[in-house]
Formats: structure tokens, sequence, C-alpha cells
């Protein structure tokens, strides 16, 4: 008998769901019975089912975003903005698919005529991670629905309550129970879905670790698209800046937002040696303000708890240690209540620290590095293994242009956070955040692959070259 899964709401500690993990060889079948039914529905068909889904989430726009936020512990108000783009990710996608992927008819030779479509691959699994457990495999699931394939959902072990919720709206909408399948469980379940045959790919996000995993799991299998969105060890860059309050307001909302829980969050806040001590003593004044409650308090809390007390652990553990390598500790990595994983912004100086881990402390911990000149600056930030987001604050055009050109990272930005990116432009990174498969406006891309055809009404054909001569032809006949 399969373990029983169980989600605990962060901040109670109270359980919000149980259930058993799916039977993946069951929902594979079912699947793949249902998905060519789906492809064979017309374009304007899928639209029209998904803007009804887009109509059934509004609907359910404050249940759902209690539901969010109860199981990751995230603010109510920062819940109510992921069911928010829940919804709009449905006119985004079929714009992109318009976009990236809509027939074109191109002019062949000799008056041929040349059609470029999109077909659907067929049944793909979709693994979502817990920060955003609705926003990020619903970005995978409607463009891959639109596009005609059918989809294996397994939502994070850590959130299977959102996940079961997300499945149910699709299937309120008129979305076919096999064609949106909710597969529950955890890391062997997904490598179950992942090695399954009857898959032709996966989409994932969600930690490196899980995403090398997935390639390694895939390297037989070429054949089978694996669109990966992985973390980020994101620098933050703050040079030069005039306006050191706004400075560090972007400092703050990109490290601690979500209790830093986001990918695309600022893991290092590099900064001029010297010309930085009215930055840091801003930002300090900023987190010793910051609310940290339940996702329901009032007044309505800056940040809530991270997922659960085992990464709360893992990431006071991870403080400790740079505290042990010479990091000087800003503001310390603080536990708000023994038995619950609400815990204070930290910040660090790990200037001192030899050989930094290169590592995602996926929670609300900066380290800041100091360094003499800006090309050290660059060095630094560039001194990592990920490249999601990097962030410039402050500076002129010029300096920009050189942040821009050298920095290596998927979303590059200047005065504004390191997170928070929008949802009609690609999103993605390099090195280990990803593999080159970039996820939200682009995501068209891999839900579909390109076929192109020459079409003619009539064959019309002669053979021009290496042909012998009819006469000498037979006459070399009657010799043989
Ligand atoms: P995770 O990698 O632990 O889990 C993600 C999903 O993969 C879950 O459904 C999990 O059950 C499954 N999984 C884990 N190991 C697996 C394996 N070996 N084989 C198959 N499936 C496996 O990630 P998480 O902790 O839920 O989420 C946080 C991580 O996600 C962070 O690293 C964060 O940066 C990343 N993330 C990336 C993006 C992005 O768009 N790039 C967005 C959000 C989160």
């Amino acid at each position: 008998m399969a373990a029983t899964l169980t989600s605990i709401e962060p901040a109670t500690g109270e359980t919000l769901w149980t259930g058993e993990p799916g039977d993946v060889d069951a929902a594979v079948a079912a699947a793949r019975a249902a998905w060519s039914g789906w492809a064979a529905r017309s374009f304007a068909f899928r639209v029209e089912t998904l803007r009804r889904f887009a109509n059934t989430v509004r609907g359910k726009l404050e249940p759902f975003a209690d539901l969010i936020a109860r199981e990751t512990g995230k603010p109510l108000w920062e819940a109510r903005t992921e069911v928010e783009a829940v919804v709009n990710k449905v006119d985004i996608s079929v714009s992109a698919y318009a976009d990236r992927t809509a027939q074109r008819r191109l002019e062949g030779a000799m008056g041929a005529r040349v059609a470029v479509r999109h077909k659907p691959h067929g049944v793909l699994a979709v693994l979502g991670p817990y920060n955003f457990p609705a926003h990020l495999p619903n970005g995978h699931i409607v463009p891959a629905l639109l596009a005609g394939n059918a989809i294996l959902f397994k939502p994070s072990e850590k959130t299977p309550a959102v996940g079961d919720y997300l499945c149910k709206l699709y299937h309120e909408a008129g979305v076919p129970e096999a064609v949106v399948g909710c597969v529950q469980g955890g890391p062997d379940t997904g490598r179950a879905l992942a090695g399954h045959a009857g898959l032709d790919g996966l989409l994932f996000t969600g930690s490196a670790r899980a995403g090398l995993a997935l390639g390694k799991q895939f390297a037989e299998t070429p054949h089978k698209i694996l669109a990966l969105e992985m973390g980020g060890n994101n620098p933050l860059v703050v040079w030069n800046a005039r306006d050191i309050h706004a400075a560090a307001a972007i400092a703050v909302q990109s490290a601690y937002l979500s209790a830093g829980q986001r990918c695309t969050a600022a893991r290092r806040l590099i900064v001029e040696d010297g010309k930085h001590e009215e930055l840091v003593a801003t930002i300090v004044k900023l987190i010793d303000r910051l609310i940290i409650d339940h996702p329901h308090a009032s007044p309505a809390p800056f940040m809530g708890p991270v997922i659960d007390n085992g990464s709360a652990d893992r990431l006071q553990e991870a403080f400790l240690d740079l505290m042990g390598k010479g990091g000087r500790a800003i503001r310390r990595l603080d536990r708000k209540a023994d038995d619950r994983p609400f815990l204070t912004p930290a910040l660090i100086d790990v200037t001192d620290v030899a050989r930094r881990p290169d590592a995602e402390l996926f929670g609300p911990v900066l380290q800041l590095i100091r360094v003499p000149d800006f090309d050290a600056a660059l060095a630094e930030a560039n001194a990592t293994r990920y490249g999601l987001a990097a962030s410039l604050v402050g500076g002129s055009p010029e300096l920009y242009d050189r942040f821009w050109a050298n920095i290596r990272a998927g979303v590059v930005n200047w005065n504004k956070p390191t997170n928070g990116a929008p949802s009609n432009a690609p999103f993605g990174g390099i090195g280990l955040s990803g593999n080159h498969r970039p996820s939200a406006y682009y995501a068209a891309d891999y839900c579909a692959y390109p076929v192109t055809s020459s079409e003619a009404e009539t064959p019309r054909a002669t053979i021009g070259v290496g042909l012998a001569d009819p006469a000498a032809a037979s006459a070399e006949n009657l010799e043989g």
C-alpha cells in the first residue's frame, strides 16, 4: 500500500490535505487514449474551452487565493496576484501561440506552395514546484493544451491541495479529465512519470538538483521534449545610486518577497566597498520594519513563513555555515517560534568568506559582497554556475550598457527588482538555470513541433538531368 501524502499548513501546523500517490501507469494510459481526440479539436474550440477555464478561475478567486495562502504560507494579497496570473495566462498564451507557432505560408521553388504548421507532441508531464503551485504549472499546462497536448500534472508533494484544485477547475471548465490528469506524489512519482515509455515529453519547474536528475533520465530519449526551468543564485549590483531609499527598497523586494522563495530572488547584493554604508543602513531599517506573519493576518504581512520546518532548518544551517566561514551577520536568520518556519530576513556580509558556496539559498537570506570597482562587480555577479536573473540599480545608461553586455543571465534588469518578470515576455535562464527552453511567452515553442510541407494540387514533375537518350537506351537493350 502506497504511503499517504499529507500537506501541512506552514503557518499553523494544521493538516490541510491527505491523499494517496497517483497510479502512473493508469494515468498515462488514460492520457494516451484521450490526447488524439483533444488534438483533433479545432484551435478555436481549445481557445474557447480555456477562456471558460479563465472565467471559472476568476469566479473562484477568493477561495483559490485562500487555499494557496494556507498551503504555501504566502500572504493572501500575494496569493490573489497568483490567481490573477493564472487567469491572465490564457490570453497571453493565445497571443503567444499565434505569434510563435501559427501557420505560415512561404514561397517555394517553381511556384510551389510551402506551409509551416505545428503539431502537438502528444502526452506531456508537468512537474510543478511549491512556491507558485498554481501559476507556474499553469504556465506550462495552458500553452500545452492550446497546442493540442494531453497533460499529466504532478504537483509538488508540498502543495497537493492547490494542484488538485487547479485540475478540478480545468475539468469544471470542460477540459476532459483524461486530458488534464492529476497525478499526486513526490520525487519517486516524478521519476516514474519521467521514465514512462508512454510519455512524449516533460515540462519541469523546480530545483537544479531535480532538473539535472531529469536531464540524465532523458539522456537516452533525445526525441522526447524536456523543458527545464530551474533555480538561480541571482546578483543585484547597486552602483552610484543617487536615490538610496529606492535602491534599498528594490534590494528588499528582490531578496525577501515570498520569504525569498522565488527563483528570481536576489541572493547576492554587490556594492562598491566604502560607499555602501548608507545603503546597508537603509536596508536594515527596512528589514526591521517588515511584517512577518500568518497569510491572513491584519495588518497584511510583507512575507509569511517558508514552506516547512525542514526548509527552515536547512536555511539556518546554511546561514551558520556562512558565519563559520567568516561571514558577518548584519541581520541574523532567526526563527520567530521554534515549532513553525517563520524566519526573519537575514543580511550577511560574506566578502571575507573564501570559496563562497555557489548554492541557491531558497529563503530570506541576502549575502552582501563588497568590491573595489565595477569590473570586480561584474566578475562577482557572473561568479555562479546559474544564470537566471540579474539587476543593476543606479549608474548611467553607459554603465547599464556595460552591465547588459557582460552579465550572463536570461533576465537582466535596470533599476528594477530581480523578481517579478513579465508574463508576456520569454522567461528562462542559462547555465544551471535551464536548458534553453524558455517559458512564459516562449512556452509555445516547446509545446509543439514545426512541420514543413511543400504542396501542389496535382503532381507535376520531369527528370531534367541524368537520363540517357531514349533511342540510345533501346539500342543498348537490343544489343544486350
Ligand atoms: P524541487 O525540484 O524539489 O521539486 C519540483 C518538482 O519536481 C516537484 O514536483 C518534485 O516532486 C519533483 N521532483 C523532485 N526531484 C525529482 C526527481 N529526481 N525526479 C523527478 N521529479 C522530481 O523544487 P521545489 O523545492 O518544489 O521548488 C523550488 C525550486 O524551484 C527552487 O530551486 C526554485 O529556484 C525553482 N523554481 C524555478 C522557477 C523557474 O521558472 N526557473 C520558478 C519557480 C521555482
